[in-house]
């Protein structure tokens, strides 16, 4: 993992989310992202995705970093 992140507005250091949420159509997405307790400012990390479709499970991966 990488180290600590600091708020761009208020220099707090912002903290590690994992978010699962289940999807109307069964899979999984669960997001990692850092936020910072102060201001609520977010930087997203990553999403996966989980996919169960019968007998194979896919797992997607979005990088997606914020500049
Ligand atoms: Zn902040």
């Amino acid at each position: 993992m990488t180290g600590t992140l600091y708020c761009k507005k208020d220099g707090k250091p912002m903290y590690l989310v994992e978010e699962s949420e289940k999807m109307s159509d069964g899979s999984h997405r669960i997001t990692f992202y850092y936020r910072c307790p102060v201001c609520g400012y977010r930087i997203n990390l990553e999403q996966i995705i989980i996919e169960n479709s019968g007998s194979s499970i896919v797992i997607r991966r979005n990088l997606r970093v914020s500049p």
